[in-house]
C-alpha cells in the first residue's frame, strides 16, 4: 500500500499501461486463443509488451491475466489451472519489472467473469466470490503489489470481484474501472456518479473508466466522477479511439499525439491515475508521459466543463466487440 500511496504523493497523475489485447494479437495470438495460456506457452512475448511500457513511462502495469477466472477459462477447458495461470502471469511481470531497476507496480488483472449476475442471469454471488478469490489467491502467489479490477458493468459483480480480492489478501489496495460504454454508463446503467460513491464506499484505493467509445466520452466521465467525490482518485484508461473493422481486424484510429492530449485533458478534470485500453501501444503511452511532463497541470473546473468535450459524435463505424481484449 505504502509504494502506491508514494507514487500520488509527489506528482498529480500517474501514468499507467496502454493495451494488452490488441497487443497480443499483434505478437501473434489468434482469435479464439486464450490469452492467459501465454503466461505459461509465451512469458517472453508478453514481458516483451510489458517491457515496452516500462520504457515508455508506464508506473503500473497489469498482469495478463484478464481472463483468469475459472468462468472465462472454463470455455478453453483451463479452469483446473486458475492459480498456475495467474501466478505465472504475476511472477512474468514482477521478473520483468525487477531487470528492469525501476520502481514500477505489479497490478494484478482481475476482468470480468462474462457471465450474468443472478437475479437476471445463472453466477450467483457466491459463486462469483469463490471465483475471483481463486484468481486472487494465484495472483497473491505470484506477487502483485495491488489489484486491478477492470472493464466491469455490473456493480453486483464488482462487489463480489471485490470481496473475492480481500479475502484472496486483505492487505493489498484494490483499484476498479468500469466499462462507461453505453450511452455515458455501464451496460448495466450505472452512472459515473453512482460508481464514484460505490468506489467511495467500498474503501477503493482509486476508481475509474477504461475501454468505452473513445477519450471524449472517458473525459466525460472523469469530470462527473471527480464532480461527484473529489477525494476519489479517479483513473481514466481510454481506448484509442472508436475501433473500425479493416479486413476483419479492429483498428482504432487515435494517434499518440491524440492520446497525448487526452491525458493532459484528463488530468486537468481530476484524472490522476491515467493510460490507454484497447489499441494504445508503447507510442501512446510514450506521448502520454511526454505530454504529462511538458505540460503544466492547470486543474479545470468541474462547473467549467462547457470546454469539456461535447457527447462524442456518432461516428459512421462498424462496432465490433471489444470486450474480449483489453
Ligand atoms: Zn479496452
Amino acid at each position: 500500500m505504502n509504494s502506491l500511496k508514494n507514487l500520488f504523493e509527489n506528482q498529480q497523475a500517474v501514468l499507467a499501461d496502454g493495451a494488452m489485447g490488441t497487443s497480443l494479437f499483434e505478437a501473434g495470438l489468434q482469435f479464439g486463443d486464450p490469452p492467459d495460456l501465454w503466461n505459461i506457452l509465451h512469458p517472453d512475448r508478453v514481458r516483451a509488451i510489458q517491457r515496452r511500457y516500462i520504457e515508455a513511462g508506464s508506473q503500473i502495469i497489469l498482469t495478463n491475466t484478464f481472463g483468469g477466472t475459472r468462468f472465462r477459462l472454463k470455455l478453453h477447458k483451463l479452469d483446473g489451472r486458475v492459480h498456475e495461470l495467474n501466478q505465472a502471469g504475476a511472477e512474468n511481470l514482477r521478473a520483468e519489472v525487477r531487470a528492469s531497476g525501476k520502481p514500477v507496480l505489479v497490478a494484478g488483472d482481475i476482468g470480468p467473469s462474462g457471465e450474468i449476475m443472478a437475479p437476471l442471469g445463472d453466477l450467483t454471488f457466491d459463486a462469483a466470490v469463490d471465483g475471483f478469490a481463486e484468481q486472487a489467491a494465484g495472483l497473491a502467489a505470484g506477487g502483485v503489489d495491488l489489484f486491478w479490477i477492470e472493464t466491469m458493468s455490473d456493480l453486483d459483480e464488482v462487489r463480489a470481484a471485490i470481496e473475492g480480492a480481500r479475502r484472496a489478501a486483505p492487505q493489498l489496495p484494490i483499484v476498479c474501472t468500469l466499462s462507461f460504454d453505453t450511452h455515458g454508463c455501464t451496460m448495466m446503467g450505472v452512472t459515473p456518479e453512482t460508481a464514484a460513491k460505490f468506489m467511495r464506499d467500498q474503501g477503493l484505493f482509486a476508481g475509474g473508466g477504461n475501454c468505452g467509445n473513445g477519450s471524449d466520452e472517458m473525459l466525460e466521465v472523469v469530470r462527473r466522477m471527480h464532480a461527484a467525490e473529489p477525494e476519489l482518485i479517479v483513473v481514466a484508461k481510454s481506448n484509442a479511439g472508436m475501433p473500425v473493422l479493416v479486413k476483419g481486424k479492429a483498428v482504432y484510429q487515435a494517434t499518440p499525439d491524440e492520446m497525448g492530449e487526452f491525458a493532459v485533458r484528463a488530468r486537468a478534470l481530476g484524472a490522476r491515475l491515467i493510460g490507454g485500453c484497447c489499441g494504445n501501444n508503447q507510442n501512446h503511452i510514450q506521448a502520454m508521459a511526454t505530454r504529462l511532463q511538458d505540460t503544466e497541470y492547470e486543474p479545470q473546473a468541474p462547473a467549467a466543463a462547457g470546454a469539456a468535450p461535447a457527447p462524442a459524435k456518432k461516428a459512421p463505424v462498424q462496432r465490433v466487440n471489444r470486450r474480449r481484449a483489453t
